[in-house]
């Protein structure tokens, strides 16, 4: 379980300096992704080997009634005690205590949740004493931090550890299979929820060891056991204002944390949008097994080059996602919706799968002799030695002579030989290039 640290604040308190400082300097295992579309809203972090979630609440809008914008913080404030396990609330020592301020602390000292409260731009020991006014929002002390200089930053992080909820293990029966249901509000996802339990038999729901916010449906077909985390339900419960596009995506990240595989629900009457990519992104990057599940399909008019056109439509705006299956239901009707259980299985049995060592190289250096690596500058890549390290999913190293000789595209190349002989369908592999002399 990776909490989630909400970072609220007026404009220019310091939020995205901190956001970077908490997300930055962390290497990621996954090169960047072309085609990925990104969302500096939220990364994740690590702080003394807990991985966290940072979101960053400034850059979301909030619309009110008659789609007017609400005051930021305050809307800031809703959404984090709505959303985050532990809230930083950044203010800013050399403005002081503004109106705003105040009516965002009203908001958080209501609340339930543990609220860390950070003086930015405190950067020299003269300045200390400006710290002392904030303790009049009432929420407790006032850590003096500076965001552009690093300063005590790692002292903040201390405190938001301390508040991180315990790290519990989810009592579940060995095997069983967590799918993520995600889409955008009225894609169907209670439909297509609502469709599979209907039909297969329930044993309980809210399992025991999950978080307050998630609603999860464990149940059982053929001897094989599955959770479906519902996201929609969570939405249901929750009292804010009605959430703009973005403002599920929050949601929707820990159920893809917590999810083997997830079901990237896309509508058939709208087709692939920015948002169902930014959240396939997320998933991709976080090497979850992706179906992608295109809905109310029986409210399309058809003929037989539709389903066609849809593929390439997909493939084209989702062009990381090329590993994933495509599959056309209708949560309404019911239409294929049996067939969703079927891929979820084959899915979790191909980023389980292990190849052995002699098997991967084979293939590798089959792959080197039919399209040698192109030359650069006079070098050529070598690979000497490749191996599996893990699934879920499955991670390679590649022994190389030079890793900048290694071009993306002949990455891509790789990976469709190892697609080609192995299957992996369903799931993203990484490679991890290291260099060998
Ligand atoms: P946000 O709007 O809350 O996300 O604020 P930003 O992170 O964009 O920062 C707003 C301004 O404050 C920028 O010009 C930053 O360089 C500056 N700033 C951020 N942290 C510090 C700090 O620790 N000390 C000082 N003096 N300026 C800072
Ligand atoms: P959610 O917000 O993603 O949970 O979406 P819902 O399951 O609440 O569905 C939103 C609306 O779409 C409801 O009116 C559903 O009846 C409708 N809907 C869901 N699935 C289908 C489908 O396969 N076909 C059609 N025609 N409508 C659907």
């Amino acid at each position: 379980m990776k909490p989630i640290v909400a970072i609220v604040g007026r404009p220019n308190v310091g939020k995205s300096t901190l956001f970077n400082r908490f997300t930055g300097g962390r290497t990621a295992i996954v090169e960047d992704t072309p085609g990925v579309t990104r969302d500096r809203l939220y990364r994740d972090a690590e702080w003394l080997g807990r991985e966290f979630t940072v979101i960053d609440t400034g850059g979301i809008e909030f619309y009110g009634k008659g789609g007017i914008i609400e005051t930021k913080v305050k809307q800031q404030a809703q959404l984090a005690i709505e959303e985050a396990d532990v809230i930083l609330f950044v203010v800013d020592g050399k403005a002081g205590i503004s109106p705003d301020d105040e009516a965002a602390a009203n908001l958080l000292r209501r609340s339930n949740k543990p609220v860390v409260l950070a003086v930015n731009k405190i950067e020299n020991y003269q300045n200390q004493d400006l710290i002392y006014e904030f303790f009049n929002l009432g929420l407790g002390d006032p850590i003096p931090i500076s965001a552009a200089h690093g300063m005590n930053t790692g002292d903040l992080l201390d405190v938001i550890a301390q508040n991180f909820p315990p790290d519990t293990a989810e009592d579940l029966p060995p095997e069983t299979v967590k799918i993520a249901v995600i889409g955008r509000p009225n894609v169907g996802k209670s439909s297509l929820v609502n469709k599979i339990l209907g039909e297969e038999r329930l044993i309980v729901s809210d399992v025991a060891g999950t978080t307050r916010d998630a609603i999860d449906s464990l149940f059982e077909q053929d001897g094989k056991h599955y959770v479906i985390i519902d996201t929609a339900g969570m939405r249901r419960r929750a009292r804010v204002l009605e959430p703009t596009e973005r403002y599920s995506v929050i949601r929707s990240l820990r159920a893809i944390d917590r999810s083997d595989v997830v079901l990237m629900l896309i509508d058939a009457l709208d087709g692939v949008t920015e948002q169902d990519k930014k959240i396939a992104g997320y998933a991709h990057e976080a090497g979850k097994g992706m179906i992608i599940v295109v809905n109310k399909w029986d409210a399309l008019a058809k003929d037989d080059k539709t389903m066609n056109r849809f593929d390439r439509q997909v493939r084209e705006e989702m062009a990381f996602l090329h590993y994933a299956p495509i599959l056309y239901i209708s949560a309404l009707t019911g239409q294929r919706v049996n067939k969703i259980l079927e891929i979820v299985d084959f899915v979790a049995e191909q980023q389980n799968l292990r190849v052995t060592t002699a098997r991967l190289n084979e293939v590798i250096d089959e792959a080197l002799a039919v399209t040698p690596p192109p030359t650069d500058k006079g070098h050529r890549l070598k690979i000497f030695y490749v191996t599996q390290i893990g699934v879920k999913p499955p991670k390679f190293v590649l022994f190389v002579n030079e890793p900048e000789l290694l071009h993306f595209s002949y990455e891509r190349y790789l990976e469709n030989q190892f697609r080609k002989n192995f299957g992996f369908e369903g799931t993203a592999i990484w490679f991890i290039i290291r260099k060998r002399e």
